[in-house]
């Protein structure tokens, strides 16, 4: 197949595109480099079955040739990425995907939003299925974020019932591993860099929120299967297995055996209090399970931010 993904410089966009690549297809990618890095495509520079190409599909966007597959995997992803950069996130959520919906109606190609657990905002049910539709504010300083995917989520479904376009929507849950920007300010990739430097580790709030957290090739292949699936619907990909943000200080303490303190810092504003997904649909149709605990997850992460992070 010939697969263009935009955000291919991203965190997961670099991951998806060495899995296709893996797996004898050919990738366009498409990144602006926003929050995504060269390095995370680097190695690809020889790859004849990898084009890369600067552009920022929040502008229209024409790629030369078939095309079988869109992938919408461009956006800022994490809180303070998201609110440093508020108008580009509401414009690649909302015109972005309208922009690579439309690429994938010309092309007839099958199309892919990278969605997000964020849709269903500061939770009212817990876990979250994918009937659950959610407890977001539509103006508070997550707004931009979640209703940009939210409103990308009625554009697919519209896209798929108007013009009957072949669609699917992963939503992504707390995803972590290697190629995370060490100044991203998520949680995993701050206390890791935190605990390497020998700096206090910054809980915010009481550190009793929770999250659940995924290792990357576990979430990749979720997102494949679900890829090469024939569900339209909604899906929700991440790992059950929740943990407070105590607890997961603790443990990057423990793995990477810092002497670093833990510091509380002010809870953000409308930071869901706990996010847990249920993944008996990725289960049942996907025949999908994380692999990759986090003890194993952590471990792998730390060895790769020690190679970049002094
Ligand atoms: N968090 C924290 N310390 C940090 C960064 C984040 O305690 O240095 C908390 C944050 O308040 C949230 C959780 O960790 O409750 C996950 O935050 P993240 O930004 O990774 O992702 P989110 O799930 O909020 O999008």
């Amino acid at each position: 197949m010939r697969l263009v993904i935009t955000g291919a410089a991203g965190f997961l966009g670099s991951h998806l595109t060495d899995r296709f690549l893996a797996d004898g297809h050919e990738v366009i990618g498409l990144d602006n480099f926003l929050t995504g890095r060269p390095e995370n495509i680097a190695h690809l520079a020889d790859e004849p079955r990898f084009r890369f190409v600067e552009a920022d599909v929040s502008e229209p966007v024409a790629v030369d040739g078939a095309v079988d597959g869109v992938l919408h995997f461009a956006s800022p992803a994490s809180p303070p990425d998201y609110q440093a950069h508020p108008v580009e996130t509401l414009k690649v959520g909302s015109a972005g995907t309208l922009h690579t919906l439309e690429l994938a109606r010309q092309h007839g190609a099958r199309y892919f939003l990278a969605s997000t657990s964020e849709v269903y905002g500061d939770p009212l049910v817990h876990p979250q299925p994918e009937s659950y539709w959610g407890n977001v504010s539509s103006t508070g300083p997550r707004s931009m974020y979640d209703e940009a995917k939210r409103f990308a989520e009625a554009a697919v479904m519209t896209y798929h019932r108007h013009h009957g376009l072949d669609t699917r929507i992963v939503r992504i849950f707390n995803t972590y591993g290697p190629r995370m920007r060490p100044e991203d300010g998520r949680v995993v990739s701050n206390f890791i860099v935190q605990a390497l430097q020998g700096r206090a580790l910054t809980v915010y709030g009481d550190g009793r929120q929770t999250r659940s957290f995924c290792y990357v090739s576990d979430l990749i292949d979720g997102i494949v299967r679900l890829f090469h699936s024939d569900r339209h619907e909604p899906t929700n990909i991440g790992n059950p297995v929740e943990f407070t943000m105590l607890e997961l200080a603790e443990r990057v303490l423990a793995l990477t055996g810092s002497p670093a303190a833990v510091e509380h810092r002010p809870l953000p504003e409308d930071d869901p209090k706990v996010r847990q997904p249920d993944i008996t649909i990725a289960r049942t149709v996907l025949g999908w399970e994380p692999a990759v605990p986090l003890a194993d997850g952590l471990a792998r992460t730390v060895e790769w931010f020690r190679g970049v992070v002094a």
